[in-house]
């Protein structure tokens, strides 16, 4: 990489940001597609978005990815919105064109390859999501698509579940129950439970109390990356569920980053690459 004042710059707004690996997978398609480009993380310690904004705007940042907790941005900062912003109003890529912000979802993209990559078919299924913030939005929305019997949205601060389903529920014909996380014990015939909340990041906790709660669900996703295996999955594997981690999801949603911010097309021999050169990190 050769930084010169010409070198836009590209990064990750969030906290924590400190393991993502966001910047190692877009340094290394800039250098694929020979790009003068930087991609940095940037930790935001305060949800003020109007600082955020102008910040980006002052700074003349080319394009941001936003992590938790600030994928709820208000979207009267942006000129305009992509379908799957607009429908999850969850925000995870931002294009600063001249200071005019446009604003992406790529997560539903990074999950619904994810459900591709490991064969998972829940049409006339039972699916079960942990979480309602940001991330929690995307999975819902990609799995309504897909049309399952039944979707189960157990979340810490039950409103917020409330409030999730209210906003996607009414597009999709679909059931979709909101329940309390010590209700999930009781559930049968889970075929996938998602796990969508920032619990076990870093650490051996697990949004699941009783991991007996396993033996009735057949694929366990955690979007976490980091550990690589968290103890949900650990415990969901001790009950023979098939596990996945974050580590497509997060892939793919770069890709769709980056192709939405530099107008290139990324195939499947990058695609490969990719994953190729980014084993070493995880
Ligand atoms: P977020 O918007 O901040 O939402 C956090 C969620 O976690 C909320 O549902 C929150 O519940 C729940 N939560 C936090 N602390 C909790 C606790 N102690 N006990 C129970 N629930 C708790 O975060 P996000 O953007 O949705 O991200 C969620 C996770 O998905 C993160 O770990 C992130 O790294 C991961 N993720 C991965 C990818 C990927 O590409 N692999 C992409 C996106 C996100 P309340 O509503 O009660 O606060």
């Amino acid at each position: 990489m050769n930084i010169s004042g010409k070198t836009k710059i590209y990064g990750l707004i969030g906290n924590p940001i400190e393991n993502s690996i966001s910047p190692q997978i877009h340094n290394k398609l800039a250098e694929i597609f020979f790009l003068d480009i930087a991609y940095v993380p940037f930790k935001i310690n305060e949800n003020d978005q109007a600082k955020i904004f102008s910040a980006l705007r002052q700074l003349n940042i080319a394009g941001v990815n936003v992590t938790s907790p600030y994928k709820n941005l208000d979207l009267k900062y942006f000129v305009a919105a992509d379908e799957n912003v607009s429908i999850t109003r969850s925000v995870n890529t931002i294009k600063n064109v001249d200071g005019n912000f446009f604003a992406f979802n790529t997560d539903v993209y990074g999950i619904e390859k994810t459900f591709e990559c490991h064969a998972i078919e829940i049409y006339n299924k039972n699916v079960l999501i942990f979480g309602s913030g940001g991330a929690a939005k995307s999975v819902l929305y990609a799995a309504a698509k897909k049309n399952p019997k039944t979707i189960y949205i157990a979340n810490r601060t039950f409103e917020k579940a409330v409030q999730l389903k209210k906003i996607l529920g009414p597009r999709f014909n679909v059931e979709i129950k909101t329940i309390g996380l010590d209700e999930i014990y009781s559930l049968k015939n889970i075929y996938l439970a998602v796990q969508a909340t920032t619990v076990g990041f870093q650490n051996n906790s697990s949004i699941v109390k009783e991991a007996s709660f396993f033996k009735n669900v057949e694929v366990a996703l955690d979007l976490i990356y980091n550990p690589w295996e968290t103890k949900f999955l650990t415990d969901a594997r001790k009950f023979d569920a098939k596990i996945i981690n974050g580590y497509e999801m997060v892939i793919y949603q770069a890709i769709k980053s980056f192709e939405i911010w530099h107008d290139v097309r990324i195939n499947k021999e990058i695609e490969d690459e990719l994953f190729f050169y980014m084993k070493r990190f995880v």
